[in-house]
């Protein structure tokens, strides 16, 4: 794959850690060795897999000549943060639109990535209610912006367009090249499925380096269907753009939705169960939303047997952990 023909923003410093995770792998009953890829210590504030997005998202609005990032995500986005944060360093102001996806969650005090969008010095915030059009709501904010004399660039929620595909398509890249370093035989890779952008390009860039390991995602909101069919989507878009041969094959796209719980963002005992695991066995911070729930995924699936004695099971943290501090009555319970 060749990455050269896109602009970039330099924001990775290097590889994230490829760690085993034997604490919990012998928790688990010591049947299936676990690892983890550390993107939760990607550089920008907290870390987190929108680093490697807007690596080529805020790339291409500056190429455009923007001054103004405009964004959008769920009220406690790690995407609104990293967005924030990513403009705060460039210069660049930003705007945000929070869809308050469960009723009268907002709460304009919260902890949290909400209390960083404050201190990185998000200009404006407009909350509006569960299933708003966001785009829709994006461009109004776009056009406000371009009538007071501004230039302003949309990045798509958890900037997963095929631009921001790119950056999990080098993932698997940077990925492969760690592994064959090690020596290391990964049997099975489970990634977050959310926005879609994490696990599509990580189809891509999977196919494009004719790696052979199975990718499954788990499911933080949507159905089986829906979810592996966007992503599917944006996985074809994406491998068009980097032009890998031959595009993805629709069997790579495989998604769990066991794992959800009640909702998105709303919690579940098994969610709770996995950041405790973590935090405790591995002194890792997973987060409510996402990677607490994806990892009660990989747990289930462990204990189910579903991997087969003695594999070796790669875990992609993507960060989150400052979705924690909003939500300490859960853990405290
Ligand atoms: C956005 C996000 C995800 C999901 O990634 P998508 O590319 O949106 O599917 C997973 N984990 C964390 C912590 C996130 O912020």
């Amino acid at each position: 794959m060749n990455f050269t023909k896109f602009p970039r923003r330099g924001y990775l410093q290097g590889q994230t850690p490829i760690e085993p995770m034997k604490n919990l792998s012998k928790a688990l009953g010591g049947e299936v060795n676990l690892f983890i890829k550390r993107d939760d210590l990607l550089p920008g504030t907290s870390g987190g897999n929108k680093t490697r997005k807007l690596d080529f998202c805020i790339a291409d609005a500056m190429e455009k000549g923007a001054d103004t990032i405009i964004t959008c995500g769920a009220i406690q986005s790690n995407h609104c943060r990293l967005t924030a944060s990513w403009a705060a360093k460039e210069g660049l102001e930003c705007h945000l639109v929070l869809e308050e996806r469960v009723k009268g969650s907002y709460k304009e005090d919260a902890s949290g990535n909400n209390f960083l969008f404050e201190l990185l010095g998000v200009k404006t915030k407009r909350v509006v209610e569960a299933g708003s059009d966001m785009m829709a709501e994006m461009e109004k904010t776009l056009a406000e912006l371009k009538a007071a004399g501004k230039k302003p660039y949309i990045v798509p929620g958890g900037a997963s367009n095929p631009i921001g595909a790119l950056g999990y398509a080098a993932c698997a890249e940077e990925m492969m090249d760690q592994l064959n370093t090690m020596g290391l035989a990964i049997d099975h890779v489970i990634v977050p499925s959310g926005s879609a952008g994490t696990h599509a390009g990580m189809v891509v860039g999977m196919t494009g380096t004719n790696a052979g390991i199975p990718v499954s995602g788990v499911n933080v909101s949507r159905p089986k269907g829906p979810q592996e069919e966007s992503v599917y989507a944006l996985a074809e878009k994406t491998a068009e753009l980097l032009d890998v041969k031959g595009g993805v094959a629709r069997e790579d796209v495989v998604c769990y939705d066991e794992y959800v719980g009640p909702g998105y963002s709303v919690p579940s005992d098994a969610m709770v169960e996995a950041v405790k695991l973590f935090a405790g066995e591995e002194a890792i911070l997973l987060d409510p939303v996402y990677t607490g729930k994806v990892a009660a995924g990989l747990i289930d699936l462990v204990r189910k047997g579903v991997f087969a004695k003695g594999s070796n099971v790669l875990f992609l943290h993507t960060g989150g952990s400052p979705a924690l501090y909003a939500y300490l009555d859960t853990f405290r319970a």
